[in-house]
């Protein structure tokens, strides 16, 4: 199949091969973790779950990383060199006046002086609304206690990110300021600006970018940014060549990227569109200045922001929601389920902004109903005899069309207008309509599972051996074992789920004394 993405680097959308097919090595900019994530965030996180499953499901085997923020993002990090207050450090203060008050939602945080506390809070948090809004790669992040995957910033300072920091010095890339901090210098990268179209002009003149008027004195160019910040102080410090302190944030995805996909060239960068400057274009400044190689990432793919009732999200504006604001029913007037908060985020393309409105998540709700309804009613018809008998063929022509509209930029527009035209058709077969739905769902991650299972709880290769019902019985046990282990985890947000999901299902569902 012919895969066709946008290019920010090149303006254009190009074909999309893997370096080393059926390998692809994607990086996705992952959430700061000193706040609950927005629905916005989770446009961005939720773009790269769709790329990611897309590509699976056209055969490639994808090593995604998406990295965890836990320290250098500031306040100001539209301005090359960061400025401001750490985000970290924000959030310590915003906390403790929310203990003061009685806050309940910081009760959890004992001790806000203790920013690492802060960070674990609020990555359990991102974790958990990952996991409702079905995200695969937070199902991996529970299994893998290294955190190959999600890494955490605070992980890689003195291994990765430091050495980094100490070969761009070697490589004359970066150079000590005049207050002893580490900038990287722009004028040596001459491509320092394809990226996001600025230029070394524009940025000294102040055309274009905000330039940090603190550290004006200190560096070559205006456009030089920090790589490390020498803050005896400061509340993250970590030892280093150049005195205790901590890194700037371009540093640490460039560091991550290179460190945990064990490559200098990786295929695929995404973010949001206000990462493409300066976060991205000094990633790869970065890592092509350490490396000596053209390229750092082949395809950047940006999500474009998402509005809110058709205006940026502000709290000012009281139009910011987080994912829990939202499930819980503050931005309608009653819960919403994840899987269509899941939809809502994902049926846009792309590069076009997103317009959360309520009328369009009523519009999500209809169209996950029905994607249920029909996985329901195919279910209870199917004549599961037949994945015994053999002649299963879901070569279905709905199945190209949904693929064949992904691989024209991820449009899931096409793909989803392919699915729907396909439910309201006649089906013969059962059991086949029911494998080509769950097919296109590997891709959508709507309908009811266990946590990541890829076949509606159906395990096809063993169920003729089973009979018919007792797949479905075998699901639903499981369920239930999976709500008994979130209970034991304490945690509970994830055990109504998974409840909701089997009363959706079907089922009456009560907790007794053993579970
Ligand atoms: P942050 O936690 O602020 O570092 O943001 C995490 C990700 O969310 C980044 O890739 C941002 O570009 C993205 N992002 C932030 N706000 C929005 C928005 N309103 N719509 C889409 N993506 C966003
Ligand atoms: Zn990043």
């Amino acid at each position: 199949m012919d895969i066709r993405f946008y290019n920010t680097l090149t303006h254009r959308v190009e074909p999309f091969a893997a370096l080393n097919p059926p390998d692809v090595y994607m990086y996705n900019c992952g959430p700061t973790v000193y706040d609950f994530a927005h629905i916005g965030n989770f446009r961005a996180f939720i773009f790269a779950d769709v790329l990611r499953r897309f590509l699976e499901l056209t055969g490639h085997n994808v090593h995604q990383v998406m990295n965890i923020t836990d320290v250098g993002h500031m306040t100001e990090d539209d301005v090359a060199d960061g400025g401001g207050q750490d985000k970290m450090e924000a959030a310590a203060q915003r906390i403790k006046e929310a203990k003061k008050q009685g806050a309940a939602h910081v009760a959890a945080i004992d001790n806000p002086e203790d920013p690492y506390q802060i960070a674990r809070f609020y990555t359990d948090a991102f974790i958990a609304d990952a996991r409702l809004l079905n995200v695969k790669i937070a199902f991996e992040y529970d299994r893998d206690p290294a955190a190959t995957r999600m890494p955490h910033a605070t992980d890689h300072v003195t291994n990765h990110m430091i050495p980094m920091i100490e070969k761009l010095i070697e490589k004359n890339h970066a150079y000590i300021g005049g207050d002893g901090a580490v900038y990287y210098d722009v004028e040596s990268f001459p491509d320092y600006g394809k990226l996001s179209g600025n230029t070394l002009v524009q940025l000294r003149t102040g055309q274009s970018g905000r330039v940090s008027v603190e550290t004006m004195a200190a560096k070559r160019h205006p456009g030089d940014f920090l790589l490390w910040k020498p803050d005896p102080k400061h509340i993250m410090k970590w030892p280093s060549p150049w005195g205790e302190g901590y890194p700037g944030w371009h540093i640490e995805c460039t560091a991550m990227a290179r460190a945990l996909l064990g490559r200098d060239v990786i295929d695929i960068h995404t973010g949001g569109e206000d990462n493409i400057f300066p976060h991205h274009e000094c990633e790869i400044a970065q890592t092509c200045g350490a490396t000596g190689q053209a390229h750092f990432a082949r395809f950047w793919m940006h999500t474009r922001f998402l509005l809110v009732e058709g205006e940026k999200m502000s709290k000012r504006k009281g139009n910011f929601f987080t994912v829990r604001d939202v499930l819980e029913g503050k931005a309608t007037d009653r819960p919403v389920d994840p899987a269509v908060l899941r939809y809502e985020l994902l049926r846009g393309h792309y590069r076009s902004n997103a317009n959360f409105t309520k009328k369009g998540l009523e519009d999500s709700a209809s169209a996950v109903r029905r994607i249920r309804e029909k996985a329901r009613e195919l279910f209870d018809a199917a004549n599961f005899d037949e994945v015994d008998e053999g002649g299963l063929n879901i070569a279905d022509p709905v199945l190209e069309a949904f693929a064949g509209a992904l691989a024209d930029d991820l449009n899931v527009g096409g793909a989803l207008g392919a699915l729907f035209s396909w439910l309201n058709q006649p089906h013969e077969n059962p059991l086949q309509a029911l494998i080509v739905l769950v097919t296109m769902d590997r891709v959508l991650g709507v309908l009811p599972r266990g946590v990541e299972d890829e076949n509606f709880g159906i395990d096809f290769a063993a169920l003729g051996a089973k009979g018919a019902g007792g797949g479905e019985d075998d699901h639903a046990l499981e369920l239930c074992q999976a709500i008994d282990a979130a209970r034991a985890a304490k945690n509970f947000a994830e055990a109504d789920a998974i409840r909701k999901l089997l009363i959706g299902l079907g089922y009456d569902v009560s907790t007794g004394k053993e579970g």
